[in-house]
This record gives structure tokens, C-alpha cells and sequence, in this order.
């Protein structure tokens, strides 16, 4: 913006008075061009972009050996930054050492089959045995 105005007053007292109206112009096309691309930016973020099928990573957390079932699984961001939330539920008999190596397991098996996936959040919960999806 201010980059384009002093352009403007150069060209002007250089002797070219159709310079402003010119520059009036560029410079408002490229505000419109960075508006449209932080709106573009902050709605893929905003959306979550239910990216990613929650229902993939559902069935890839199914198969993780000592997962009883899953809910409340949520991705945020977006492209190759896809963040995953999910609830696991485990056998309540297990230590808590074993119901962490589950948690670890889960996130190396979404990481593993999503790249994308930067971030898993994997919340331990026992219960008993429910097919994943939408739930609790
Ligand atoms: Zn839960």
C-alpha cells in the first residue's frame, strides 16, 4: 500500500499525472488479492476441512491391537498439518502402562497411513468393547 502511493507521488512529480489513478488501481488489486487469501487460508483452517475422513482414521485405529473402540475423533488443519484428536477406549483391567502403549500405538498407526498427520492427542478411556464412530 504505502509502497504504491510513494510510486504514485514519484511518477507524478516526474511528470506523468495519469500515474495515480494507475497505481490507485495495482495497489487495490493487490489488497484484494492478500484479502482473498487470508480469507482462503483462515476458512480452510476454520472448517477442518473434515478432511480426512474421520471414518479412515477410525478404521485404522480399529485394527491397532488392544483398541476396545473410538469416538470423538476430530481433525484440525489442513494439507500436509492435520491434527487428530480421538478417544480410545481400552480394557478398564489394563495398568496404566499397558493402555500407554496402547495410546502409542494408536499414533504411530495413524502417522504411519496419514502423513499428513503431524499431531495425534490420544485420550485413554475404559470402557467396553463399541465399534468406533460418533458416540460418547
Ligand atoms: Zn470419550
Amino acid at each position: 500500500m504505502t509502497l504504491g502511493v510513494i510510486v504514485s507521488l514519484v511518477l507524478i512529480g516526474l511528470g506523468f499525472p495519469e500515474a495515480d489513478p494507475i497505481a490507485g488501481i495495482v495497489v487495490g488489486l493487490v489488497v484484494a488479492r492478500t484479502g482473498f487469501m487470508i480469507i482462503r487460508e483462515s476458512t480452510e483452517t476454520l472448517v477442518d476441512r473434515s478432511y480426512s475422513d474421520i471414518a479412515a482414521i477410525e478404521k485404522i485405529v480399529s485394527g491397532v491391537e488392544g483398541v476396545d473402540g473410538c469416538h470423538e475423533t476430530r481433525t484440525r488443519g489442513a494439507g500436509n498439518n492435520v491434527f487428530v484428536d480421538i478417544h480410545v477406549v481400552v480394557d478398564p483391567a489394563l495398568s496404566v502402562e499397558e493402555a500407554h502403549l496402547i495410546a502409542d500405538r494408536v499414533e504411530e498407526a495413524i502417522k504411519k497411513d496419514l502423513p499428513e498427520v503431524v499431531d495425534v492427542v490420544v485420550h485413554i478411556e475404559p470402557g467396553e468393547k463399541t465399534p468406533c464412530g460418533p458416540g460418547k
